[in-house]
């Protein structure tokens, strides 16, 4: 038997590796670079611990989180593996004599932060101690695209070059592709093995639709196919998360409400009651969910549009993680994409944040537009080729009808063109079906070719194409008050070099075919 599985049978007491556990045990233990991106809960931390026990020497643990590492410590010495994390809690005394184990090498990891590890005192004690690997957990935080950077994890590009002889091996959950090179960029990964467990979560079924009365189709999708399933209902701000949650209880439902507003033991409460008891609904603000292990969470359900590709992977995440058939069901209405750009601009981050915020944001508007497989695109956002689609999404299972759209998008183009590109969606809709308006007739707007022009379609069926040529990236909403703007990208359509397929929404459809007059 290897040494790495005899101490995963004796010290943590399982009989087998999982998936791809074995191989990266190997390669670190043979003195490989290593990079693992894993989901939650696939089993990272015995990827380094192992090699940790096996290798002569300390591993040195980088975790950004005290919290974390108090409680991966003390699950060690349960098992009676002798670790340690050094940090600002610790007493003076207590911090020596860690040290002093780490350059005797009696210990076998210490956890420490990267702030703390990058001292010129701690790398010089480093120098003079037999250190056996570096882990970097989380390591998206050294990626500025990544949702929690740290600019601490930024000098982590130095163990590189000042110990070209140890093992690295960076460890994370949430990697897209581009956070991914950064990654390999920063921490010097370049030649590592990588090693990429699917993200895919086959039981999930992910669904979109247009938000109309939004409480009311919470209710009805939950009464149809979740009456007496544990679900989390996900709301942008605490005074939604308790309206729905009173909404839901008068339907009869166990729904509690859950958010940062809350007194921390009625938060306590509310969450031990969800996962204790059965067919609990948390209604919840995304305060909700860090750590939380419930298997049998049979939907998730968002009324808002989650901030990022990264956080509707996690948030959704948490159903279905028995394995069994779960559903990922998220309303959408361009209104969100409105308010999302108003947060960001109205935050305080700097002006390169707020961009790579808005680029975020576009990938989960486009991903809400989609016409084909949902999962295929949320899987090749994390940097996984799929070629087949699922069968287990809301256009693999109803595929949307699409449409010739290349002329009405260009008259809604030239629209908020000839309007100065001011104007927000309600505006350039009843532009374009002729509404009389005193503020239009001011501003000379009816007058223009095209006022009215678009007078027999819909107004629904209009703000579905708006909303689609914003998805698609055509038309930019302004950032602070959600005025249309004309996008470098669509020329070729306005010349008429392009032709545009859009998707017939099924409420736009039922109420008319589009149709403009000549
Ligand atoms: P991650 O850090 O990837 O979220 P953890 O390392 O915390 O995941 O592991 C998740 C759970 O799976 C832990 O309870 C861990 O003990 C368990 N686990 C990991 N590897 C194995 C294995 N080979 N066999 C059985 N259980 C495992
Ligand atoms: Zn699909």
């Amino acid at each position: 038997m290897s040494q790495a599985l005899s101490v995963l049978q004796s010290v943590f007491g399982y009989p087998s590796f999982r998936g791809q556990q074995a191989e990266i045990v190997d390669h670190v233990i043979d003195g490989g670079d290593a990079l693992v991106l894993m989901p939650t809960g696939g089993g990272k931390s015995l990827c380094y611990q192992i090699p940790a026990l096996v290798r002569d020497g300390v591993a040195i643990v980088v975790s950004p989180l005290i919290a974390l590492m108090s409680d991966q410590v003390a699950a060690l010495r349960e098992l009676g593996v002798s670790a340690a994390y050094l940090n600002s809690t610790l007493a003076l005394d207590e911090q020596q004599r860690i040290e002093a184990e780490l350059v005797n090498g009696t210990i076998d990891l210490v956890y420490v932060a990267p702030e703390r590890l990058l001292q010129p005192r701690m790398l010089a004690r480093l120098a003079n101690s037999p250190v056996s690997l570096f882990a970097i957990d989380e390591a998206h935080c050294v990626s500025q695209w990544g949702h929690d950077f740290r600019p601490e994890y930024r000098g982590l590009a130095r163990l590189a070059e000042t110990f070209p002889d140890v093992p690295r091996i960076a460890l994370t959950a949430t990697a897209d592709l581009r956070t991914r090179e950064e990654i390999i960029e920063q921490l010097g990964l370049a030649q590592a093995a990588h090693y990429v467990h699917s993200f895919d979560r086959p039981n999930i079924q992910y669904r979109v639709a247009e938000r109309g009365s939004a409480k009311q189709q919470l209710q009805d999708f939950i009464d149809r196919e979740h009456a007496r399933d544990a679900g989390i209902v996900y709301c942008l701000s605490r005074k939604k998360v308790e309206e729905t949650a009173d909404w839901l209880s008068n339907t009869g439902r166990e729904a509690l409400p859950y958010h940062a507003g809350l007194s921390p033991a009625l938060r306590a409460h509310n969450q031990a009651r969800f996962l204790r008891e059965e067919g609990v609904i948390m209604v919840a603000t995304v305060a909700f969910g860090m750590g939380i292990d419930k298997p049998d969470v049979r939907f998730v359900a968002h009324l808002d549009l989650p901030s990022s590709m990264e956080a509707y992977y996690q948030e959704t995440g948490r159903a279905g993680r028995d394995g069994e058939p779960a559903t990922a069901w998220m309303l959408y209405g361009l209104g969100d994409a409105v308010q999302r750009r108003r947060m960001i601009e109205q935050g305080n981050a700097p002006a390169e944040r707020k961009r790579v915020e808005h680029a975020k944001l576009d990938a989960i508007l486009a991903f809400c537009e989609l016409a084909t497989c949902r999962r295929i695109h949320l899987l090749a956002y994390f940097g996984e080729q799929r070629e087949a689609a699922c069968g287990n999404c809301d256009t693999c299972l109803n595929p949307p009808e699409t449409y010739n759209a290349t002329r009405y998008a260009r008259i809604a183009l030239s629209a908020i063109y000839r309007t100065g590109q001011r104007f927000g969606t309600g505006y350039i809709v009843d532009h374009l079906r002729g509404v009389h308006s005193e503020r239009a007739e001011s501003l000379g707007h009816n007058a223009l070719s095209t006022a009215g022009l678009g007078e027999e379609m819909a107004a629904k069926s209009w703000r579905s194409i708006l909303r689609q040529l914003v998805a698609l990236g055509y038309v930019r909403v302004e950032h602070a008050y959600g005025g249309l703007q004309l996008d470098g990208s669509c020329r070729e359509l306005l010349r008429g070099e392009e032709t545009l397929e859009l998707r017939i929404d099924r409420k736009a459809k039922k109420s008319r075919t589009p149709r403009v007059k000549k």
